[in-house]
């Protein structure tokens, strides 16, 4: 379904990202381990075609798709600290999504379903700032997902939400994206995050890919 082949990515003299390769088999969650500084945003929004690689290649469905502009590789993204438009409503800002994309459907069956998935149907009035981080965040969700992407990107989706929120979060996330059954590659520097949320985890350290497998499978990290 996704397919890095040799992404390389230089900032100047910086190899942020240094020849790395994998795959995401379709309906997988997939996450992108690290520490802080290793690549791993770099990968992601390569992946997204908001930034272009130094060399190498992305493929979705089997299509190149490297030179394929950003709003053209149906992807749905939640970035940290994902902004949704303050001067919107939660159903304005999903309207938007499905605008963007040029979505062809029943706007108003799609905004239904995907509020009623995230449980916030009865907030599609509200603007942002009269929601709790946690629906906001359900909301940015709902909005990745609204315009029914081949692959969701997560980029530590669960960033700067308290401790209880953040486990309660995993398991919604996971229900939801069993739910769609979108191909998923999530990105976090939280180890317990990756390994009981995934169905394959990639480790990856100062711009190199060091081990990928089952997160039962993956070997002690020094
Ligand atoms: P993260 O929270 O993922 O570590 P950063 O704070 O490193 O994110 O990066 C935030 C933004 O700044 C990103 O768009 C990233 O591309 C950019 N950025 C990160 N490091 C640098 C750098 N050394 N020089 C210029 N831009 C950078
Ligand atoms: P991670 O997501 O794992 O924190 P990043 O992909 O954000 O890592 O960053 C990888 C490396 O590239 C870091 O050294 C970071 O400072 C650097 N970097 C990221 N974005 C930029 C940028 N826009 N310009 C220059 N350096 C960057």
């Amino acid at each position: 379904m996704l397919e890095i082949k040799n992404l390389t990515k230089y900032y100047g003299d910086l190899l942020a990202v240094d020849d790395v390769s994998f795959r995401v088999e379709e309906g997988q969650f997939a996450t992108l381990l690290g520490p802080s500084g290793c690549g791993k945003s770099t990968t992601l929004h390569s992946i997204a075609g908001l930034i272009e690689a130094t060399s190498g290649s992305v493929h979705l469905r089997g299509e190149d798709v490297s030179t394929v502009p950003p709003y053209e590789r149906n992807i749905g993204l939640v970035f940290q600290h994902s902004a949704l438009f303050p001067h919107m409503t939660v159903e304005e800002n999903l309207r938007y999504g499905l605008k963007m994309q040029n979505f062809e459907g029943d706007y108003d069956a799609q905004i239904e379903k995907y509020l009623g998935m995230v449980q916030m149907l009865d907030h599609a009035d509200h603007k942002p700032d009269e929601l709790s981080g946690g629906q906001q965040r359900r909301i940015s969700f709902a909005r990745a997902l609204v315009y029914e992407p081949d692959i969701l990107l997560l980029d530590e989706p669960l960033t700067g939400l308290d401790r209880v929120l953040r486990e309660d979060m995993r398991n919604e996330i996971r229900a939801i994206q069993r739910e769609v059954d979108v191909t998923t590659l999530h990105v976090t520097h939280d180890q317990s995050e990756a390994l009981s949320m995934s169905d394959k985890v990639i480790v990856m350290n100062e711009g190199r890919k060091e081990q990928e497998g089952h997160p039962s499978n993956l070997y002690e990290r020094p």
